[in-house]
This record gives C-alpha cells, sequence and structure tokens, in this order.
C-alpha cells in the first residue's frame, strides 16, 4: 500500500511540476496561465494530449517540438523531476499527514520562485504576496486548533506557531532590508520580501537554516562565478535561486540540519 502511495504521489509531483512550468513560462511575462491552450513557442502549433505527458511526451520526443522540431528547453523536464522527486521526499519523511500535504505544496511555491528568478532575475510579487497570506492563515489555523501543531510544518515550531512564525518572517525581512539598505545593488526588494516569506514559512528557530542554507549556497556560487571570470562583480547573480532553497531543505530536513549547524558552535 505504501509503496503505491508513494508512486502515486511521486507521479502528481511530476505532473504537478508540469503546471509549475506554466506559471515559469507565464507569470513573469503577464500572461494568463489558462489562454491561450499550451503551445509551441516556435511553430505556435498547439499541442495535443498526447505532447503535453509530464516528463514522458519530453522523453519520447527527444526534448524537440514534434512539429516543428525546435528544442524544449531542459528546464521542463528538470522542474518535472524536481517536483516529482520533491513530492518523494515529502511523503518519504513524514507519510499520508497534513505536514506532508503542506511540505508538498511550499516545495511548489519555492520550486517555482527558484525557476522564474534563474531565468528573469525576477522574484514576482504576484508569488510572493498571496504566498505570504497563505502562511499566515495556515500559521492562524494552526494556532486555532485545539491541539495546535497538528498542521505540520508546523510541527517543528514551538507554540504559539502564529508568534513563531511572525517573528521568524519579521527577521529575515529586517535582516535582509538591512543588507539590501547597505548594498543595493547585491540584491533586490524581491530578495527581502522572499527572505520575510521564508521566515513565515519555517518560523523561529528553523529560519536559520532556511536563510543561512540559502546565504550559504548564493555566497559560494558567487564566489566560484567570479572566480571563474564566469561573472563580473558587477552582473547580478539570482540570488532569490540560491535563497528560496533553503526554506526547501529546512522543511524537510530542518531539525537536522539545525542540529548540524550548532555541532558548530
Ligand atoms: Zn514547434
Amino acid at each position: 500500500m505504501t509503496i503505491l502511495l508513494t508512486a502515486v504521489f511521486t507521479l502528481l509531483g511530476i505532473a504537478v511540476g508540469s503546471f509549475l512550468n506554466v506559471c515559469i513560462d507565464r507569470l513573469p511575462l503577464r500572461k494568463s496561465l489558462v489562454y491561450p491552450p499550451s503551445h509551441c513557442d516556435s511553430c505556435q502549433q498547439r499541442l495535443s494530449v498526447k505532447d503535453l505527458i509530464p516528463l514522458f511526451s519530453y522523453l519520447w520526443l527527444r526534448g524537440c517540438c514534434r512539429y516543428c522540431r525546435a528544442r524544449i528547453p531542459l528546464r521542463v523536464p528538470l522542474v518535472e523531476v524536481l517536483s516529482g522527486a520533491l513530492f518523494f521526499l515529502a511523503f518519504w519523511r513524514f507519510g499520508l499527514s497534513v505536514q506532508f500535504a503542506l511540505t508538498a505544496f511550499w516545495c511548489c511555491v519555492f520550486l517555482m520562485i527558484i525557476f522564474i528568478d534563474w531565468e528573469h532575475q525576477l522574484i514576482l510579487n504576484k508569488v510572493t504576496y498571496p504566498a505570504a497570506i497563505v502562511a499566515l492563515v495556515i500559521l492562524a489555523i494552526d494556532t486555532l486548533l485545539p491541539e495546535p501543531g497538528i498542521l505540520g510544518n508546523l510541527g517543528f515550531l514551538p507554540q504559539p506557531s502564529i508568534l513563531s512564525g511572525i517573528i521568524g518572517g519579521a527577521i529575515g525581512f529586517v535582516f535582509f532590508l538591512i543588507v539590501f539598505l547597505i548594498n543595493p545593488r547585491g540584491m533586490g526588494m524581491g530578495d527581502v520580501k522572499l527572505a520575510g516569506l521564508i521566515g513565515l514559512v519555517t518560523g523561529l528557530p528553523l529560519i536559520i537554516v532556511g536563510l543561512l542554507t540559502g546565504i550559504l549556497l548564493g555566497g559560494l556560487v558567487a564566489v566560484v562565478l567570479l572566480l571563474l571570470r564566469r561573472k563580473g562583480r558587477k552582473d547580478v547573480i539570482p540570488y532569490g535561486t540560491f535563497l528560496a532553497i533553503g526554506p526547501i531543505l529546512a522543511l524537510l530536513w530542518g531539525n537536522e540540519i539545525f542540529d548540524w549547524y550548532l555541532g558548530f558552535f
């Protein structure tokens, strides 16, 4: 039964990844998510059901459009595989529970942020704002429930979880706002808002894992790119891409990573 459910949720994750690709393609261009229907960006041919089976169509067509043979961006199957893998990991970690559902949901949100920022150097308000509202609603429900902590992610949060989330969000937002005011060239207000969202989702004390991991990753990549002279000091590094990896790790293995960080002190 568990094996069957694992397979079902992994496939669901791959399918959701296919929808995330639509969001990543269209949200930055201010296009509707539903209209026009899926089509090839090169030849404008409308795609049929057999072209749209997540992952399998890509593999079957060997990464090219069936009609004009234009290459399909590697990001398309990558997002589907990552989304499937994160659903698999979340289910493996938390089983059939609210915590699994919440972790899978937030992984989708942060995956979207990761790839939009990677491709456009943009963190969209129309993603961050609704996500922050959803986070607050979840925190409020979790705090009001007779058995607090039942909502999961939230399993990590000290009670009352609404305080933990809001303090976490404030820490992330204020810390990044200060860094942004000191060095406006390094990042944008989008990164500041993202840091606030990460704090809301992970709360105290896991915001340390959620933010520090992203900061370390971003810094590491910046240094490597500078050393390789791939990017000049003035070029923009999609900082949000690295920042948004942090909360995914924090939701899946937050307590373990937290203990590991503590081991350094
Ligand atoms: Zn085409």
